[in-house]
């Protein structure tokens, strides 16, 4: 097996047993028929069932597979960075362990690594089924994200190739909360994308919650983009504006000799100053806690156990 050719499959699993099997086979049968060189590296992001055992029992039989396990579950993108820094090959693919992924594109980006791409990333052609709340704010985080990053991200997924080069980019980075699809193209290098269909999951139930979704998003958002705070000036500066119109009525009204009334606008005002305050005050409050997450310097997962090394 030459080093140079090698491609890294790196497939983050989380409760997938049922998947480890079925896709192992499904990416080993497509890569040996194209005489790709490959190691899957399996990264068990703390399942509670059975899939670091299968991908344990996997490994003694097929040299190919390697498994790496986390300690408790630390989410998809430190699965994927801790793939990235222990993957061998040449090149690395991401790619989901439910097989919404077509592994055939994993053959179209090698083919394109082989001409000289250093990134090639999977773009949805279409996004699946899904239900029409769940697409609307998938939409609307998109649309934030791409205008803050300043790169169309709306059918951007995490299904990508990277060539070491960029591995080594990306591992560069230092923040512990990264946002991998995005920080993939910040990188730059030559980048091209392929197209894909997103798949049905045929087995299990996917990992997200509305609630898991939000906090992914703002997490994303407020990793990118300090926008939410220069919000908050801007609606200090509207607020203030506010005031000067009021402030002339006002003076207007005492000087006329109709002032005294203008209860509910007292009400009103005060209303609308807290409220803005303290969405201002939250706000601000989220970045010092991403601060002060991103200063205590944890590292972004544990390993608990590897297999196939
Ligand atoms: N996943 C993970 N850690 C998590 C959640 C998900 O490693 O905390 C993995 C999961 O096993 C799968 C991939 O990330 O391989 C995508 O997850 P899922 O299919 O649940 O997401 P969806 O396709 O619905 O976006
Ligand atoms: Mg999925």
């Amino acid at each position: 097996m030459e080093n140079d050719k090698l491609l890294s499959v790196i497939i983050p699993a989380y409760n997938e047993q049922d998947m480890i099997a079925t896709t192992f086979e499904a990416v080993k049968d497509i890569l040996n028929k194209n005489t790709i060189p490959f190691e899957i590296l399996f990264v068990d992001d703390g399942s509670s069932d059975a899939t670091y055992s299968k991908i344990a029992e996997f490994s003694t039989s097929n040299p190919e597979i390697r498994g790496i396990s986390f300690s408790r579950n630390f989410g998809k993108e430190s699965a994927i960075f801790a793939g990235l820094e222990n993957a061998a090959g040449a090149c690395c693919v991401i790619m989901d362990c439910d097989l919404q992924h077509p592994p055939a594109t994993i053959v179209e980006m090698y083919r394109l690594w082989e001409q000289g791409y250093e990134v090639v990333e999977g773009v949805k052609s279409s996004r699946g089924k899904e239900n029409p709340l769940h697409t609307f704010c998938a939409n609307r985080f998109y649309g934030i994200i791409s205008k803050v990053t300043g790169i169309n991200m709306a059918d951007a997924s995490d299904f990508k190739l990277l060539d070491r080069r960029a591995v080594e980019a990306l591992l560069l980075l230092p923040e512990r909360a990264p946002f991998f699809r995005a920080l993939s193209s910040w990188i730059g290098f030559k980048t091209t994308s392929v197209s894909f269909e997103v798949q049905e999951r045929t087995v299990g139930t996917s990992k997200w919650s509305m609630w898991s979704l939000t906090k992914y998003a703002i997490r994303n958002i407020t990793s990118f983009s300090g926008a939410p705070m220069q919000f908050v000036s801007l609606m200090g500066w509207m607020m203030f504006l506010f005031s000067i119109i009021f402030a002339i009525h006002s003076l207007y009204r005492y000087f006329t000799g109709t002032a005294l009334e203008g209860f509910t606008t007292v009400i009103l005002l005060l209303l609308i100053i807290g409220s803005v305050l303290m969405i201002s005050l939250g706000i601000i409050g989220h970045y010092i806690s991403r601060i002060y997450d991103e200063i205590k310097g944890r590292p972004r997962y544990i390993i608990h156990k590897r297999c196939g090394y």
